[in-house]
């Protein structure tokens, strides 16, 4: 190992591992006693027992959830005391920044630089902002008579559900309880099976800073039980989900079948990155389409899976974003050097590398990687790989794969370009590099995506939504955007 090489593994033996539920202030265990194990992906060993959490534990936490809504310690307090309240926190989560980093590393996999320098610094700022947000919403005055006053207020909606996935694991969170709680709403967060950990630390954090009890209720356990409890509540409000768009049609199905409460999908995406020959930096692009799809091992929802690239730059574009690939070796992703970590299970890893063997069979060109390697490491780990001749029509350029794989389509034309992209279920993200003004245009009325991005990919703040088109969902998080979704217009008439 060299100098610049650290391990940082061993750090994980100081760290105090919250494994309860939150309901009403007090961390608890599930009321059946039942626990379920947090795996290790580097290494394929459990690493901790959590507690598990049944529909009996979800109505404890709707009831408390509730109570504190009502009781008003949070809901009708100033927007100011929410917004200092909830910079305490960020403040805190900024102070524990190291041990979520390595809680993060230690559920998925990804590797700890990331989690260090993109994970937990987007997540401290996203709940900070949203904190600062909090006083910023202003009602309406109607253009009422001398007689009467008509004004519309924002009203908080009251218990929200927040149902997160396993990929961004704390960033997923605060995108829906940072304005959910801005907004006076209480919570019941259910983190995703793979990844409590670092949203059970955030509990324990949230009442340090202040945040009353019961208002933020964590509930860990699997989806089809915890997750499933929550979407039939009909104690729940509304529900801010982010997952598959398969779960996500679920949650409509449980409003349908519950109490008609709002459901917020966020799902999935198979978003294109088009390279047309208008483009002169072409290595610029090659590394935004090497880090487009494998940051995160691919587990991205707006991961640039499929390359659009004008058939006549195709062989030397992918020469370059092979050579741009070269130093993603998988590794322990608690190495400092490590670029490329372990995908976050071994379903899905099985997952990965079956829609692989697709690619293969439907006559698809491996070009790049396509093996499972680090196999004496029990950890589940995928070479980053690129397929070429891919057609449209096949599994790995129409599914969504989430993991390290990257499906190369030519076109000959920016309108074949566009069809073949907008031609998806799905509408997150899509990317184009071009020098040419009116191709940069067109691409921008045309793509049918959440955001579009032109010479870049992934460029994402806080202050702008993000959401997509299609089966992508309907829900938009961040920006002020997010927070009017987690409150009602009420509108009151005063008459002289
Ligand atoms: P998933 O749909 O399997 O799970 C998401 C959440 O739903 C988890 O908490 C899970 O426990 C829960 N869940 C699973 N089955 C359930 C059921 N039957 N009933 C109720 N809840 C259930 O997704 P995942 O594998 O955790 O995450 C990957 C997916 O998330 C990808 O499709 C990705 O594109 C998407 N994603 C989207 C965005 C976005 O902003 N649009 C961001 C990140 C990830």
């Amino acid at each position: 190992m060299t100098k610049s090489m650290t391990n940082h593994r061993h750090l994980l033996d100081d760290l105090t591992i919250q494994d309860k539920a939150i309901v009403g202030g007090d961390l608890c265990q599930s009321l059946s006693g039942e626990s379920f194990n947090v795996i290790d992906p580097s290494t394929g060993k459990t690493h901790v027992d959590i507690t598990h959490c049944g529909p009996e534990d979800v109505d404890l936490a709707e009831k408390s959830a509730r109570r504190a809504f009502e009781a008003g310690a949070w809901s009708r307090i100033s927007a100011t005391e929410r917004k200092t309240t909830l910079m305490r926190l960020a403040g805190l989560m900024r102070d524990h920044a190291e041990e979520l980093a390595l809680l993060e590393t230690l559920c998925v996999g990804k590797p700890i630089n990331d989690a260090r320098n993109v994970d937990i610094p987007a997540s401290c700022n996203t709940l900070a902002w949203f904190a600062e947000a909090a006083d910023k919403v202003y009602g309406e005055v109607a253009p009422s008579d001398d007689n009467s006053l008509g004004f519309v207020e924002h009203e908080p909606l009251g218990v929200i559900g927040a149902v997160v996935p396993w990929n961004l694991p704390l960033l997923m969170t605060v995108w829906k309880i940072g304005p959910a709680l801005a907004t006076g709403n209480s919570v019941i967060l259910k983190p995703a099976e793979q990844s409590p950990l670092s949203a059970l630390r955030l509990g324990q954090l949230a009442l340090e800073a202040g945040i009353p009890e019961g208002v933020l209720n964590i509930v860990p356990g699997y989806g089809e039980t915890v997750g499933k409890a929550l979407g039939l509540h009909p104690g729940v409000d509304a529900i801010g989900f982010t997952g598959s768009a398969e779960v996500g049609k679920l949650f409509l199905t449980y409003s349908g079948q519950s109490n008609m409460k709002r459901i917020w999908p966020e799902c999935g995406g198979k978003s294109p990155h088009i390279v047309t020959r208008n483009c002169k930096d072409l290595k610029k692009a090659a590394a935004a389409v090497a880090t487009g799809i494998f940051f995160n091992q691919g587990q991205v929802c707006n991961a640039g899976s499929r390359l659009l690239v004008d058939r006549q730059i195709k062989q030397e574009f992918l020469a370059l974003v092979r050579e741009a690939s070269s130093d993603l070796i998988p590794d322990d992703p608690f190495l400092t050097t490590t670029k490329l970590g372990a995908i976050v299970s071994r379903p899905q890893m099985e997952r990965v590398l079956s829609y692989i063997e697709a690619g293969r069979s439907e006559g698809a060109d491996l070009v790049m990687g396509g093996k499972q390697v680090r196999k004496d490491s029990g950890g589940y780990f995928v070479e980053p790989t690129i397929f070429d001749n891919v057609s449209n029509d096949m599994t790995i350029a129409r599914d969504e794969i989430f993991g390290p794989v990257l499906a190369t389509i030519s076109f000959d034309t920016l309108d074949e370009a566009i069809a073949i992209a907008n031609d998806s279920i799905y509408g997150l993200g899509a990317g184009i590099w071009t020098d040419d003004l009116d191709e940069a245009l067109t691409a921008s009325k045309r793509l049918h995506a959440g955001t579009v991005w032109i010479n870049n990919f992934d460029d994402a703040n806080v202050t702008v939504p993000f959401g997509g088109f299609k089966q992508s969902g309907f829900g938009r998080d961040k920006s002020l955007h997010a927070l009017s979704k987690y409150t009602d217009l009420k509108t009151t008439w005063i008459a002289k």
